[in-house]
């Protein structure tokens, strides 16, 4: 009998761990030459940060702005491209350099024009040397920008995936998500997507909107559906302080908690009754999609690159990266003071999170915990000398048994309920510290 109270569902999306409200300014400004000295470099991960959006939807609490004064793109791919040659200084020469994935992100990359989406492939290429062709390279785009020019670009440049931000095929739904667009809009942009001959769309949508369904639902995956997309990504809807919706504030609502729990069981049913395999919480793929290659999702490694405003950079010792905020204001200021800075202030380290004690460990477990396939605890063995998560976490995956959340045994693997309540099962895995600084975090 379970004896254990769950956590509600909807504590927080752990896409990285710590996050970066744990973050702090590092009074050493550690150089990255020092950082990365005795790191592996052979299968990096770059990622490039594109701050900029046509519009800010309701729901988004990710480091972008609305529409860029005229010139900052420009001087943003400037900054972009004096932080690229200082990090790619700190890397060396010693031992090569190679690049296993790459991935355009945001904000919305292809705000950018066809000639500057050109010119922030060069910087990847020249300028860090990533081979852009011979890797996964994935984009992320919206309907209303991703015209056929810029897809023409990316994929001339290698993009293999382009994920588009639909949300919801019901322009009642995507108003009241505070993300205006119109269905044929969204219809003719995927149309646009297949014409490129990406090999990889993939659909992003949400559920828990205010109005929707269980049919209005079915109804956005069966459009979405009609698409044959190798991965959906399904949302669960969140309200978070300084966002557009946030100002509608909320607090526990059990209500809401069921019709999202409610329409995240419909959906994963829907999806795997029609040829789709879970691979978390979020995240469903076509049986039939071709290979991915490098995994994308699976990142409990480190050796990640991250260039521009609001990208994370990872060393086995610590994950930086520059100030964070939310709020329209401060995400200006912070993006207007990164275009002005010298490839000499790219070679620091200004915020982060040092990685010392357990956090490895956590967040090797964490990252493994919420992947569908779980964790081999042999895996982990080879990894930390010996130890095992029984050994390290008793407590917490105890509870999670109890819970009937996980599943004991040479792999530690989530059940269909763990899955469904990631965002639950997640935070409880955070250290006291990260706690304490996330809890410190001042938003802005
Ligand atoms: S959800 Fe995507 S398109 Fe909307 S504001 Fe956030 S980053 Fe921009």
């Amino acid at each position: 009998m379970t004896t254990a109270t769950a956590p509600a569902p909807y504590q927080s999306y752990v896409y990285a761990y710590p996050h970066k409200t744990a973050y702090r300014q590092r009074p050493d400004r550690p150089l990255l030459s020092e950082l990365w000295a005795d790191e592996p470099k052979d299968a990096l991960s770059l990622y490039l940060h594109i701050p900029f959006c046509e519009v800010r939807c309701g729901f988004c609490n990710l480091f972008t702005r609305i529409g860029a004064p005229d010139g900052l793109t420009g001087a943003y791919l400037d900054a972009l491209e004096r932080q690229a040659g200082a990090v790619r200084e700190a890397l060396g020469e010693r031992e090569p350099v190679r690049f296993a994935t790459a991935a355009f992100g945001g904000g919305t990359p292809t705000f950018l024009t066809a000639a500057e989406l050109t010119r922030l492939c060069d910087i990847a290429e020249h300028r860090m040397g990533a081979d852009l062709r011979a890797v996964p390279l994935s984009v992320e785009a919206s309907p209303a920008t991703a015209t056929a020019d810029r897809l023409a670009v990316l994929a001339e440049r290698g993009a293999t995936r382009l994920s588009l931000g639909v949300q919801s095929f019901d322009d009642t739904e995507a108003r009241a998500a505070v993300r205006p667009q119109r269905r044929a809009d969204v219809e003719a942009a995927l149309g646009r997507v297949r014409d490129a001959r990406i090999p990889v769309l993939n659909i992003d949508l949400i559920y828990g909107i205010d109005g929707q369904t269980e049919h209005s639902w079915l109804r956005s995956l069966d459009a979405a559906l009609a698409w044959r997309p190798e991965e959906l990504y399904l949302y669960p809807l969140y309200i978070r302080p300084l966002t557009g919706l946030g100002r509608r504030a909320v607090g526990a609502d059990p209500e809401w908690d069921e019709q999202r729990l409610r329409l995240y069981r419909a959906g994963r049913d829907h999806l795997l009754a029609h040829g789709y395999e879970q691979r978390s919480m979020r995240m469903f793929r076509r049986a039939d999609a071709p290979a991915e290659g490098a995994d994308d999702y699976a990142c409990q490694t480190d050796g990640m690159i991250g260039l521009g405003c609001g990208a994370r950079s990872y060393t086995a010792g610590l994950h930086y990266s520059f100030d964070y905020a939310v709020g329209m204001h401060e995400i200006r200021h912070i993006i207007d003071d990164y275009v002005t800075r010298s490839a000499a202030d790219f070679a620091h380290a200004a915020y982060g999170y040092p990685m010392t004690g357990d956090e490895p460990r956590r967040r090797h477990l964490l990252q493994s915990l919420l992947q569908a396939d779980g964790l081999p605890v042999a895996d982990y063995r080879a990894r930390f000398g010996g130890r095992t998560p029984d050994g390290d976490f008793p407590a917490e995956l105890a509870r999670f048994v109890e819970l009937g959340w996980l599943e004991s045994g040479p792999v530690l693997r989530l059940t269909p309920e763990g899955l469904a309540h990631s965002d639950a099962l997640g935070p409880e895995l955070f250290s006291p510290a990260v706690r304490a600084a996330m809890a410190a975090y001042e938003r802005k």
